[in-house]
């Protein structure tokens, strides 16, 4: 009789204990570390003076920490107002072109060690030139969020450049709602 209660009781014991522990378990609904990432970009992006696209870029190593983040804008020195913004004018030294450096190139100049072996996220799908500096830094992985500009010429050469070079490439899917919108073109 006596056996069968604290057979009874240490059930008890053991269902609390095991509810209790449930009860202080982990937080289910945590960030993802591609959402994460993801909202870092696009957080980053919105430091961009560039009135037509605001992009930004994250660069983490295999360990998920951070290297470096970067946005789109001119090189270190120069102020917004010193050089053009514009697209279409009669000579291309006129327009943003030859000026800007796009987020994923200044994510991998702003990274505080070696990027070899990392990953970058960016809100845009690389051009080709940024496309040649990932491979040359040694970025295995590429997670995109916009590809608007899939079809453009640059685009295809960069894929080209990834498919060649071995470097993954895969459009980001949100798993959570993002809480930054995206930066389309306004
Ligand atoms: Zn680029």
């Amino acid at each position: 009789m006596e056996q069968l209660f604290f057979a009874k009781l240490n059930k008890i014991i053991i269902y609390y204990l095991t509810y209790k522990n449930m009860a202080n378990g982990p937080r289910k609904d945590f960030l993802s570390w591609n959402d994460t990432f993801m909202l870092m970009a696009q957080l980053i992006a919105q430091r961009s003076k560039e009135p037509s696209t605001q992009t930004g870029a994250v660069v983490v190593d295999e360990r998920n920490v951070v290297l470096g983040m970067g946005y789109n804008g001119f090189p270190r020195g120069i102020e917004a107002d010193e050089l053009p913004w514009g697209k279409e004018q009669d000579s291309w030294v006129y327009t943003k072109y030859p000026y800007t450096v796009h987020a994923e190139r200044n994510a991998i100049y702003n990274s505080n060690k070696s990027v070899e072996g990392g990953k970058v996220y960016c809100t845009l799908f690389p051009c080709n030139e940024c496309a040649k500096t990932i491979i040359q830094n040694g970025i295995k992985e590429l997670i995109y969020m916009d590809d608007k500009y899939i079809n453009e010429e640059y685009s295809v050469a960069a894929k080209k450049l990834f498919d060649l070079a071995g470097v993954r490439y895969k459009k980001y899917v949100p798993s959570k709602k993002m809480l930054i919108s995206d930066n389309d073109e306004k």
